[in-house]
């Protein structure tokens, strides 16, 4: 089996909505009138961000998952994706499981497949998203506005709980360990959300790194500060029951700082509140507000008695140690 014969057997599958995928030197899309193109880019590197033992099919998914996450984040609809592989060799138990990952993601979410690299060195897995959005109306870092509420989607934390049992440094009970697992392993892009809040959110990002450090981004981009509660750690839709059974400093820690969630991080006005509820039902995703938007730059971290926390919550940087 050589590279041309696993591209073929693996990796090609006919597109429905690009003009032309994979096989020749160019996959050909034909942007449709009115939208703007979404692109972005994300590599996944054995050993970093992901363990060698972890399952070839959770792997494809999670790999196109945090693409998706991406344009979810931008309000995006997904079109098409390319994949660059590194492989240290040619597994074809793992590259059925590893692509079967990738198409029943790429299925579920409606985007093509259409090309990509192959080579041979250390497995890295590298995807190229694109999607599109009317114009004008991408979500972006940059619009936040002083007294916008703060929202984030689904639940936080439990993806680093996972990672925390993985390494040894915490301990979980068989069923919270299958949930909290699935959670690190197998993220779900928050792609109808993200098109549901177009026109309502101001700011949006993608929590990937850590909520703290993530929300940071939003407000350098946006030239404004936060106030971030922590009374929704202590119970809110935020707050997965695993991490509820915490104690309230170490799910403080995983719930602001941990990173792998792909939740949705977004900001909206005050007036649009019974709006981000009704998005919240239409898409079945709990949206928990957890803070304010404020003119002074930085951000302040309260405590349950309305105080200022002095606890930093570093986020995840791969070359800060
Ligand atoms: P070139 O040498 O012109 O760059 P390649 O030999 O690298 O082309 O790839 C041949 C075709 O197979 C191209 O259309 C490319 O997009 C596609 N392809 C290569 N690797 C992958 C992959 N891992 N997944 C999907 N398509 C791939
Ligand atoms: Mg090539």
């Amino acid at each position: 089996m050589g590279e041309f014969d696993v591209i073929a057997k693996y990796f090609y599958r006919a597109p429905k909505k690009a003009l032309l995928g994979g096989g020749d030197d160019c996959a050909l899309i034909q942007p449709t009138l009115g939208m703007t193109q979404c692109i972005s880019s994300d590599m996944l590197v054995e050993g970093r961000h992901f363990l060698s033992t972890v399952d070839p099919y959770r792997l494809g998914k999670k790999a196109l998952a945090v693409n998706l996450s991406d344009l979810a984040a931008c309000g995006a609809t997904p079109q098409a994706f390319t994949l660059a592989l590194s492989l240290s060799g040619l597994d074809s138990n793992w590259l059925e499981s590893f692509s079967n990952g990738i198409w029943d993601m790429a299925q579920e979410y409606e985007i093509d497949l259409i090309g990509g690299d192959t080579t041979k060195g250390p497995l890295t897995i590298c995807i190229t998203v694109l999607g599109e959005v009317p114009n004008g109306q991408a979500l972006l870092r940059s619009g936040a506005k002083v007294g916008d509420d703060i929202y984030v989607s689904g639940t936080v934390g439990d993806a680093k709980f996972a990672l925390e049992v993985f390494r040894g440094f915490a301990g979980a009970g068989e069923k919270t360990f299958e949930r909290i697992r699935a959670r690190l392993e197998q993220p779900t892009p928050r792609t109808q959300l993200g098109l549901a809040l177009r026109g309502t959110a101001n700011a949006c990002i993608d929590v990937s790194d850590g909520l703290v450090g993530d929300l940071g981004h939003i407000l350098r981009r946006s030239a404004v500060g936060a106030i971030l509660n922590t009374d929704w750690v202590e119970s809110s839709s935020a707050i997965s029951q695993d991490l509820a059974a915490l104690d309230f400093s170490t799910r403080l820690g995983y719930a602001m700082s941990g990173g792998d969630d792909y939740e949705l991080l977004f900001t909206s006005s005050k007036s649009a509140r019974p709006r981000v509820q009704e998005v919240s039902r239409a898409v079945q995703v709990p949206l928990t507000r957890i803070g304010e938007i404020t003119k002074g730059l930085g951000l302040r971290v309260m405590d349950l008695e309305g105080q200022q926390m002095i606890k930093s919550f570093s986020s995840f940087d791969h070359f800060v140690s």
